[in-house]
């Protein structure tokens, strides 16, 4: 099974098993207590599943390059030796892996920030100081020192992080190196930085320990480089003694989505592809690369020579293994959705993942055979009732799942139709699998009564029945031109030209996106139109001008929508750290009114009247959407608490604030885990 993904990597003094490497990703450990016990479960974890070759997150060469104070820095023997655990670790399970040298420049959040030239990134508050010669020196001499360090913490290499926007790409870039000096100016001045650290950091190490450069390879911003000047780069690190390159894209202040879940899966491998033939070296392709069959294609038709994955990794440990062993139908799959992933790491908490509560806490919540196994009825198919259902059977427990549905997903499949989520389909897809693995007994199109729960001899009932929609006191809420959130995505009522939505949460966005979308959202993720995401987002895949960006075009919007909140935050604040941006802009750029501060007065036939900073305004739309939030379901609550059955309460049913599928997936888990 996939021949070219398990093909071994020969390096000259030492071979890959396969194909695929793990991307560096900063998960949260580093720096807590017990963190290194923590990553040695974490990656020793992934080794085990077969990866080719694990990156660690990035770990900065001296106190400046930290992302903020306290950040994880390895500058002496002491540090070091804590990563001898983790190293260990991988290596007993016949993995290898390299340590990420990540030097965050003008990105970082603390004061004492620097970078080639005193300019202030627009996503930062903090402006940078500009290196000295002598500075640049010396954090050259830390580089080296820290590839030594990694060295003798026993790793197999280390990735030189020269892409995102950090110092390295900070130095190669015009728009943020104004030097005048050797380390600036011309384009051969301006990547001497990143040379000179390969080349002395292969100096120092030997010739018999990995080197692999990061590339930006399509920084994405005005005024980053060109494709020339990035096949001249990959030549000059070549030359310099490096052993892999990897691709990096996309600057962290660029305004075009690079690994959320709307972009494409593999649309940027290209950007790999146009580097073939240049360099010797072996290519790594990278972004959204989240199944075996499109990693293997990417292999085949040689548009690199490795892919790299980072967040697949998260969803699951032993996705290398199943593909190899021909499982691929049981892989996790990483839904691209950031909710656990990034949008952890930029809130400062521990890494995990949406679809595998695992991820990043393999030593805390462990999933273990049971010695007293239970017969267990589960109520509701939704991911809280699926994700308890399929870990309880897991450890052997006897599991009846019911749901009123023909299908399993609950809210997934409602969430599955809007356009850019189309990846929740394989989230279903595995629990499908899971299901029939673990001999969980499947009920579908069964509305179960306290009574039938009763009868079954049940030992627990875990009731997951989710969530009802919260019907707002608006007056006029029963006139025609009203439909809740259901109607529009799950039952595809027909919905007029303007409409206003109410309620601006996830599912408010969620609505609006699918409606100003001209209803051909796809059922496989792998056909998601690339052409229409470049021309969107303004991704020249011509590579004509400097950056790769070229003028944005959006197709115009199927219908008027206007999104308003009660609240008077601004519209979405409450979405994702690392991907709300990207749903304001979609819907920004079709048009979309955004209002938040809104008083409902009534709908009428006139429309929907409100009033917005004491004006009273009427919004002479076709259809008002309600997604004013949700109530837990729980009928069956009382009965069975009267009847003395051990009722557990998880997802939506539990809490329904939110519709939560990362609390959702994680509840039912840890419930599974314990019972
Ligand atoms: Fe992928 Fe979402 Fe999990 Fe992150 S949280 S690894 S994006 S599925």
């Amino acid at each position: 099974h996939y021949p070219h993904l398990n093909r071994p990597l020969d390096l000259g003094f030492t071979t890959l098993r396969n194909r695929v490497l793990m991307g560096s990703m900063h998960v949260g450990l580093e720096e807590v207590p017990n963190g290194f016990q923590r990553m040695a479960a974490f990656y020793a974890e992934r080794a085990r599943g077969e990866v080719g070759l694990i990156v660690t997150g990035g770990i900065a060469p001296n106190e400046r390059a930290r992302p903020m104070p306290g950040g994880a820095m390895l500058t002496t023997e002491e540090e070091a030796d804590h990563h001898r655990v983790v190293t260990q670790a991988v290596h007993a399970e016949g993995g290898k892996i390299a340590m990420q040298i990540l030097h965050f420049g003008r990105y970082a959040y603390h004061p004492q920030l620097v970078a080639p030239s005193a300019l202030q990134a627009p996503i930062n508050v903090h402006k940078p100081h500009a290196l000295t010669s002598d500075e640049v020196e010396q954090t050259i001499a830390d580089f080296v020192r820290c590839a030594a360090l990694a060295q003798h913490a026993g790793y197999d290499g280390v990735e030189i992080m020269g892409s995102e926007g950090y110092l390295i790409n900070e130095f190669i870039a015009a728009r943020t190196n104004h030097r005048d000096d050797e380390w600036g100016g011309s384009y051969a001045n301006r990547i001497r930085f990143p040379v000179e650290i390969v080349r002395r950091v292969r100096e120092r190490v030997g010739r018999n320990f990995i080197i692999i450069y990061r590339l930006s390879m399509l920084d994405l911003v005005e005024g980053g480089s060109t494709l020339e000047e990035v096949i001249q780069l990959a030549q000059a690190i070549e030359a310099a003694g490096a052993t892999i390159l990897n691709t990096g894209i996309g600057w962290h202040e660029a305004r075009v989505p690079t690994i959320a879940t709307s972009v494409p899966r593999g649309a940027f491998a290209w950007v790999t592809q146009r580097l073939k033939g240049h360099v010797g070296l072996p290519l790594v392709a990278t972004n959204r690369i989240n199944t075996p069959e499109l990693a293997e294609q990417l292999l085949a038709d040689g548009a690199c020579d490795m892919v790299s994955m980072a967040r697949p990794f998260l969803a699951d440990s032993q996705f290398v293994k199943k593909a190899r062993e021909g499982r691929a139908d049981e892989i996790n799959t990483c839904i691209g959705c950031n909710q656990a992933c990034l949008d952890h790491t930029f809130g400062g908490k521990i890494t995990s993942c949406l679809v595998n509560p695992r991820a990043c806490h393999e030593t805390e919540l462990r999933i273990e055979p049971t010695s007293a196994p239970r017969r267990i009825a589960v109520v509701g198919a939704g991911p809280a009732g699926l994700a308890f259902a399929t870990t309880a059977a897991e450890r052997g427990h006897q599991v009846t799942l019911f749901d009123a549905a023909s299908e399993i997903g609950g809210q997934f499949n409602i969430a599955k139709k809007v356009p850019g989520k189309e990846e929740f389909h394989e989230t279903l897809r595995y629990f499908g699998r899971q299901i029939a693995l673990r001999g969980v007994n499947l009920r579908l199109n069964t509305r179960v009564s306290a009574a039938d729960l009763q009868a079954g001899g049940f030992d627990d009932v875990v009731l997951a029945t989710g969530v009802v929609p919260r019907t707002p006191a608006i007056d006029g809420i029963d006139h025609p031109k009203v439909l809740g959130y259901l109607d529009v995505l799950r039952d595809e009522k027909p919905v007029g030209a303007s409409v206003a939505v109410v309620g601006a949460g996830g599912i408010g966005f969620d609505v609006s996106e699918y409606l100003v979308h001209h209803g051909h959202t796809v059922t496989d993720a792998a056909q998601v139109d690339r052409e229409a995401f470049y021309a969107e987002w303004g991704v020249d895949t011509a590579y004509a001008r400097a950056g790769g960006l070229k003028e944005p075009q959006v197709p115009a919007p199927a219908r008027r929508v206007h999104l308003l909140q009660r609240k008077t935050s601004k519209v979405g604040d409450g979405l994702g750290k690392t991907t709300g941006w990207i749903h304001r802009a979609s819907l920004k750029a079709r048009a979309v009114g955004m209002t938040s501060g809104v008083q409902y007065q009534r709908v009428d036939d006139a429309g929907l009247h409100v009033t917005v900073d004491g004006q009273p305004q009427t919004l002479a739309v076709d259809h008002v959407v309600i997604c004013a939030g949700q109530e837990p379901q729980r009928e069956l609550l009382p009965a069975l608490l009267a009847a003395g059955v051990r009722v557990h309460l998880i997802g939506g049913a539990d809490v329904a604030a939110e519709l939560d599928a990362k609390r959702a997936i994680k509840q039912g888990t840890e419930l599974a885990a314990r019972i």
